[in-house]
């Protein structure tokens, strides 16, 4: 049988032992704005040639991972706690 690590410290898990799984995705956000209407002093062609030039260099994998990544863990009890108290730490009121 497979033995089986919490994805973040290491520690091995039990047989039969607590342990969670964690599924994440972070995707980009997109506020609505648009530069809209069209604005005739803006140069739109250099802003595309920006935008071409920003992305030579990085893999499609590294372009993709821009917009969406997902995550799978497998936490130990103490881990979990950990990332729980990070993300609450984060939570607005
Ligand atoms: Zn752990």
């Amino acid at each position: 049988m497979k033995k089986r690590r919490c994805h973040l410290c290491g520690k091995r898990f039990k047989k039969g032992g607590l342990k969670y799984h964690l599924k994440a995705e972070l995707i980009s956000d997109f506020d609505g704005y648009l530069s809209l209407p069209y604005d005739e002093k803006k140069d739109y062609a250099q802003e595309i040639k920006d935008t071409v030039e920003a992305s030579k260099g990085k893999s499609e994998k590294e372009l993709e991972e821009e917009v969406y990544q997902k995550f799978e863990f497998l936490l130990c009890p103490d881990c979990r706690r950990r990332l729980v108290a990070f993300l609450r730490s984060g939570e607005k009121n």
